[in-house]
């Protein structure tokens, strides 16, 4: 019997990373079984369609990569394998073609991940892939074996490889709750904490300003933090800011919140008009008017903005310094929003622990990819990408770890 053709492949994880080393390794005709914990898989990917599901990006090869920032090379083998094209072929061959957006992110037609993971488990179906739900890893036990609870109970399985693919913490009702890093961690593995990434963050706005504007959008503002600037819309929350233009300079604002406590984001709330033209439109006699009305008949200003504006000491009155305070309107973070809530994860599985094929140094046979790398990047798409491409290079590693 060629032993190799029998040889069988566990994924743990049955997220995009998950799905797609299954497939990889699938393909070549070997034996591959799915566990996941969550009753049915890819249910954070089914979540991400609901926002129109931003499946990769069309920035140039070297801009794409330079989004995964200190990652960038560690991932760079694997996208150069599993590129923006190839995941967009891909999907076509599933019956969902993509278009590129007016922002260049990439979205398949329907904008839904529904019909895209239901023609994909078909055809994990067709190639003989099993999915086994409801069932959760623990860790390792001898012989470098996954220790498993199913539904009735430990399960006894063995494989020749095993590929992890359990994603990050953000969102654990969807299944990604992180446990896994205490199974590694048991066997040596070294993990750097998993961390909120594309989050919100908190602010200790006044009760009188939560009241009347949690929920309501910052719309056309630009944010800057630490030399980065953003242009985008933000959410006013009960306990801080949510939305597009946070989340992009979320990454920095963490480390700095970490380092210091808190951080102070700037934000520009009227992006368009140059500061000696805002001055210049600030100076026109007020007369009876009030503040609020001035405010808005002379620059436009949103009822929410001008509140922002006094969430920090009263205005100036002063033209020049009340157009200053409106170019940067300063707000104090006091926490990152917890990582239940964010959209992805930062840290996990160090880049020390795996070598080129995706392979930890400490369990030959054991590969890992997806969120569960230690990674990060912004949403527009790189997340999925990242993930895709990990897969697939996790799927081949093993493949190779068959083969040898
Ligand atoms: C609201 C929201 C919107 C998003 N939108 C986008 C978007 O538009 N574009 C984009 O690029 N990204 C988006 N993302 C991020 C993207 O969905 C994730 O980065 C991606 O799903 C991660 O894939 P993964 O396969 O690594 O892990 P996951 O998708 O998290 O899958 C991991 C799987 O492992 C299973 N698992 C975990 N632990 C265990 C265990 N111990 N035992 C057994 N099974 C386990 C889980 O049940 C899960 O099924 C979004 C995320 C959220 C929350």
């Amino acid at each position: 019997m060629d032993h190799s053709r029998s040889a069988r492949t566990i994924v743990i994880g049955g997220g995009p990373a998950g799905l797609m080393a299954a497939e990889v390794i699938a393909r070549a005709g070997r034996r591959v079984a799915i566990f996941d914990q969550a009753a049915s898989p890819a249910r954070k990917f089914l979540l991400a369609g609901r926002g129109g599901l931003n499946l990769t990006h069309s920035d140039p090869p070297d801009h794409f990569l330079k989004r995964y920032g200190a990652a960038a090379h560690h991932l760079a083998s694997a996208i150069e394998a599993f590129p923006p094209e190839a995941l967009r072929d891909w999907c076509a061959a599933l019956g969902e073609p993509t278009f590129v957006g007016t922002s260049g992110r990439i979205f398949p037609k329907s904008f839904k991940s529904s019909p895209l993971l239901r023609a994909w488990l078909r055809r994990l179906a067709t190639l003989g892939v099993e999915l086994r739900p409801r069932c959760r890893f623990l860790g390792f036990g001898e012989a470098s074996n996954p220790i498993l609870d199913g539904p009735q109970g430990r399960l006894d399985e063995s494989a020749d490889a095993i590929v992890l693919a359990c994603g990050g913490a953000s969102w654990p009702r969807l299944g990604s709750d992180g446990a896994w890093v205490e199974g590694l961690q048991r066997v040596g593995v070294e993990t750097t904490p998993l961390q909120p990434a594309n989050c919100g963050l908190e602010v200790g706005w006044s009760a009188p300003f939560k009241e009347r504007f949690a929920g309501t959008p910052l719309k056309s503002i630009a944010m800057s933090f630490d030399g980065a600037r953003v242009r985008g819309e933000a959410v006013v929350t009960a306990t801080g800011l949510e939305g597009g233009a946070v989340y992009a300079l979320s990454a920095p604002l963490r480390e700095a919140i970490n380092a210091h406590g808190e951080a102070l984001l700037e934000i520009d709330l009227k992006p368009d008009i140059a500061i000696d033209a805002l001055t210049r439109r600030l100076e026109q006699p007020r007369g009876a008017q009030s503040f609020a009305t001035f405010l808005r008949k002379a620059v436009g200003l949103a009822p929410i903005a001008i509140a922002l504006l006094r969430e920090a000491g009263p205005p100036p009155s002063d033209a020049a310094a009340l157009a200053q305070r409106i170019k940067h309107a300063g707000v104090r973070l006091t926490a990152v929003a917890p990582i239940a809530r964010a959209i992805s994860s930062a840290g996990g599985v160090a880049w020390s622990e795996l070598d080129d094929n995706f392979m930890l140094r400490r369990l030959p046979g054991v590969f890992a990819a997806g969120e569960m790398l230690d990674w990060e990047a912004p949403t527009g798409g790189y997340l999925l990408q990242a993930c895709f491409a990990t897969g697939a290079a996790a799927g081949r590693g093993a493949l190779k770890w068959l083969e040898r």
